[in-house]
């Protein structure tokens, strides 16, 4: 049955809740006394209260992996995208703005040989690094424990402190979880580190950026972005929405055929697990 979280009455029947980025918190699992596990719709479960679930015994699950490709893809969209000015040249084009034959605006950077950094180069991290190294970028990355070197050398990526890697990038992108250590992890003395015209790309949380500070560097024009993931979703920053230099989707990192029906298995696979008593494929 499809619920509202959370519900207005207890609802001691359900077993198992299927949540797409809702908040499991202590006060819907007080009104689901029956639930034995909560199977998260996708990879990044900050909206699910995980201690609180296991003091009660509740399970949670998540759909790592079966979406890397998806969200990488995405992620190399927004850049080029964002980089090439893309979604801005279709703007004019539509407008009938497009009236001098080459002369159209102010040039692009060209992305093949720039340098990319990565903050956080875990599944999906990683596949976003296989396809910088197609385009020929440098790729620096951070995460707490560096690879080993023959995985470095593997990947063509060269670790750095976040620090760093924003003064050294011309653009960036995040594939951190939202934990307590990496909300608000960029911020304005963060963004300020970063070149004139680098591109910020965020298929991750909004919530790793600080709101203003970011929104300010995008209404200046001293960056640009692409995003895929907002503060206060559906709800988008009054001031982004004008903006030529930023590229917006709705939260679309892994919506693809593909990508949504292994989800959907993965889903399922973890609630019948659990329910059956199994150990489920995927848990938290
Ligand atoms: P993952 O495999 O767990 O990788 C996370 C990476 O972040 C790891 O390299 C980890 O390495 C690093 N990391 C964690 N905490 C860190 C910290 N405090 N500082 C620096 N690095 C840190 O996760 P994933 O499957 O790639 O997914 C990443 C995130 O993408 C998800 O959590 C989700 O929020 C988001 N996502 C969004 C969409 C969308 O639709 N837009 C789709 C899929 C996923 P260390 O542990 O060594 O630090």
């Amino acid at each position: 049955m499809l619920v509202q979280l959370p519900p207005s009455e207890p609802l001691a029947e359900i077993e198992a809740l299927v949540v797409t980025n809702d908040e499991v918190d202590d006060g819907v699992l007080d009104l689901l006394p029956g639930v034995r596990v909560v199977a998260n719709f996708g990879v990044g479960y900050d909206r699910v209260d995980v201690d609180a679930c296991r003091s009660r015994g509740v399970i949670v699950t998540n759909t790592p992996g079966v979406l890397d490709a998806a969200t990488a893809d995405l992620a190399f969209g927004l850049l080029l995208a964002a980089e090439r000015r893309i979604v801005a040249g279709d703007r004019l084009v539509r407008r009938g703005g497009w009236q001098a034959g080459w002369a159209v605006g102010e040039l692009a950077p060209e992305l093949t040989g720039s340098t990319l950094g990565i903050v956080g180069l875990g599944r999906i991290g990683t596949a976003v690094a296989r396809r910088a190294a197609g385009f020929e970028l440098r790729i620096l990355y951070t995460k707490r424990n560096r690879l080993e070197a023959a995985a470095e050398t593997r990947l063509g990526a060269e670790w750095c402190a976040l620090d760093e890697l924003l003064a050294r990038a011309d653009a960036v992108t995040l594939h951190v979880p939202l934990t307590a250590e990496t909300y608000g992890l960029i911020d304005a003395r963060r963004l300020a580190l970063l070149r004139d015209g680098a591109v910020v790309v965020n298929t991750a949380r909004a919530e790793l950026i600080e709101r203003q500070p970011l929104v300010r560097e995008l209404v200046s024009g001293r960056l640009r972005a692409g995003l895929d993931v907002f503060w206060d979703e559906p709800s988008v920053p009054d001031e982004l929405i004008g903006l030529e230099n930023v590229v917006l989707t709705p939260h679309v990192g892994s919506a693809t055929v593909t990508a949504r029906h292994a989800m959907t298995e993965l889903v399922v696979e973890n609630v019948l697990a659990v329910l059956a008593g199994r150990a489920p494929l995927t848990p938290v």
